[in-house]
C-alpha cells in the first residue's frame, strides 16, 4: 500500500536519518524542505540567496517560498511522499492539506519523533563534528546560536502541528531516543 507520512520533531530529532531510511527500504519519496533551500543557495539562485541569512539564523523562511517548493515537487507526480521539515507552520499544514486534496491524494500518517531537549544539541554538534571530519561542508545552522533560535521557532511555530494532526486522527508518536534501528522498526510498525 502507497501512503504519505508527515515526520514531525525538533531539530535533531532524527527526521532527515529516518526519511533516508524509508526511501531505502520503500522507495518512498523524501520531500525535504531544508534540502531543497539549501540546494537554491547552492544553485546561487534568487531565492537561494534571499533565504541564505534567515537559514543561517535558524529562523523560518516565509511560507510563501516553502510551499511554492512543494507545490512544484507534488505536481511532478508520484506518490510515498515523506514530508521532512514541512509543514512547519499552521499556514503550511493548512496548504498542504489542499494541495493534497487537488491531486486526488491523502496524508495517512504524521508520525512524531519525540525526543528531549537535552539530546538535541549533543546531535546537532555531532552532526557538525562528523561534518568536518568527514571533509564535508557543515551547515551554517549547526551552531549552539542557531540552535536556540531554531528550537524556539519549533516550540512556537511547528509543535502546534501535534495536535492539528492528533485532531484529524493522522498521529502517531515514536520514541525518537531509541538506537536508529529501533526507532525505524517503530515507524515501520506504523506503516504495515
Ligand atoms: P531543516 O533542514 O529541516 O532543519 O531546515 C533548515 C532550515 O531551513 C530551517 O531552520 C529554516 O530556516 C528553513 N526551512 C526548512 N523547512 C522550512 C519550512 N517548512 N518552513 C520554513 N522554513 C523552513
Amino acid at each position: 500500500m502507497t501512503v504519505n507520512i508527515i515526520l514531525l520533531g525538533p531539530p535533531g530529532a532524527g527526521k532527515g536519518t529516518q526519511a533516508r531510511i524509508l526511501t531505502e527500504t520503500r522507495g518512498m519519496v523524501q520531500l525535504s524542505t531544508g534540502d531543497m533551500l539549501r540546494d537554491a543557495q547552492a544553485s546561487g539562485s534568487e531565492m537561494g540567496k534571499r533565504v541564505a541569512e534567515v537559514m543561517a539564523k535558524g529562523q523560518l523562511v516565509t511560507d510563501e517560498i516553502v510551499i511554492g517548493l512543494i507545490r512544484e515537487k507534488l505536481s511532478e507526480g508520484g506518490t510515498g511522499f515523506i514530508f521532512d521539515g514541512f509543514p512547519r507552520t499552521l499556514a503550511q499544514a493548512d496548504a498542504l492539506g489542499a494541495l493534497m486534496e487537488e491531486t486526488g491524494q491523502t496524508i495517512d500518517a504524521a508520525i512524531e519523533l519525540r525526543v528531549n531537549d537535552d539530546v538535541l544539541v549533543d546531535r546537532i554538534v555531532g552532526r557538525a563534528e562528523q561534518a568536518r571530519a568527514a571533509g564535508q561542508p557543515v551547515r551554517a545552522d549547526d551552531n549552539a546560536e542557531s540552535l536556540k533560535t531554531r528550537l524556539m521557532a519549533y516550540y512556537k511555530q511547528t509543535s502546534p502541528m501535534i495536535g492539528y494532526y492528533h485532531a484529524k486522527g493522522l498521529l502517531r508518536a515514536v520514541d525518537g531516543l531509541g538506537e536508529i534501528d529501533a526507532v525505524a522498526a517503530e515507524i515501520a510498525a506504523i506503516l504495515d
